[in-house]
């Protein structure tokens, strides 16, 4: 948070309720600007045009956030690296657009659930840019280690999306749950879920160095998930919880050698922070057997 501008970050229990409200406030919007440009249209006429990205390497929680949102995502193909690129992106936007259908967000992987990949998010965020389209970034994993000066590669084009998340509870030892989220105008969010009754007015409303988190999320209350963040930082400071992130990375690092040096086993993608998929060589049987 900072006090002036409409930045802000929140911590929700999980990813998925941080894709589901990203995808949640990005409908919304994209129901609010639609209306002002076509009011001949009816809402559920709008509605029924919505439709959201993400690529086939996404975790499961990205379709069910569009099941709960009830507006489609399609689930675009990623190259053979398993990385989604813009190209797929525009390719999509423009035949929907040319279909009568309205884009509103795509969903993008820092660090997939199967290989760990990187989807591009500087040519996604042009893509994103020219259409309008919400970006939002899933790091639910890979986030981390953002705080890794040697991944900060991980981090380019970052500062073009709109929304993204980390889980704090897969590598930053925080307990489960704990998801951070981060808004580029977090009235994006406010003004999608702002529902008033009297019974939760309070004498700080509208001041804006003191957010209101019950707009920025679906509960109405909160638990008080900032204090175990607080604990963990304080006992281990940032250099701690760097050293834990490395310690990962190398005993990845170390693995992956034992699979290269044994010629039963295969890598299957690069190894990517602490993720090494192998599998070992011939028919999958042999996998699924091992996998059991
Ligand atoms: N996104 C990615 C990339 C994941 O790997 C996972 C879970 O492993 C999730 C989302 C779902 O996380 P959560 O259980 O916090 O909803």
């Amino acid at each position: 948070h900072a006090t002036e501008g409409p930045g802000g970050g929140v911590i929700q229990g999980s990813a998925s309720e941080a894709v589901l409200v990203a995808v949640l406030a990005a409908r919304e919007q994209a129901v609010v600007k639609y209306r002002e440009l076509h009011p001949e249209l009816s809402e559920s006429e709008i509605r029924g045009k919505l439709i959201a990205y993400s690529s086939d390497q996404s975790n499961s929680c990205i379709e069910k956030a569009g099941v709960i949102a009830a507006m489609p995502i399609k689930l675009l193909p990623a190259g053979e690296d398993l990385i989604l690129r813009g190209g797929a992106l525009k390719k999509a936007i423009e035949e929907d657009v040319q279909e009568g259908r309205i884009p509103v967000i795509c969903i993008a992987t820092l660090g997939t659930t199967g290989t760990c990949a990187y989807d591009d998010i500087e040519s996604l965020a042009t893509v994103c840019e020219d259409h309008n389209v919400w970006l939002h970034v899933d790091a639910a994993y890979a986030g981390g280690a953002f705080a890794l000066d040697e991944c900060a590669d991980l981090r380019r084009g970052i500062d073009r999306v709109d929304s993204l998340n980390f889980n704090l509870h897969k590598f930053m030892l925080v307990n489960f749950d704990c998801s951070a989220m981060w808004l580029k105008d977090a009235n994006k969010v406010v003004d999608s879920f702002n529902v008033d009754r009297i019974y939760l007015k309070h004498k700080y409303e509208g001041q804006s160095q003191i957010p209101d988190f019950r707009h920025w999320q679906i509960p109405l209350g909160r638990r008080f998930r900032a204090l175990k963040v607080w604990i963990t930082f304080r006992t281990l400071g940032a250099e701690g919880l760097r050293a834990h992130v490395r310690k990962h990375i190398s005993l990845a690092e170390q693995f992956e050698k034992l699979v290269k040096d044994d010629k039963r086993f295969e890598l299957v993608a690069p190894r990517a922070l602490g993720l090494v998929c192998f599998r070992p060589k011939g028919d999958n049987e042999i996998t699924a057997q091992l996998l059991q």
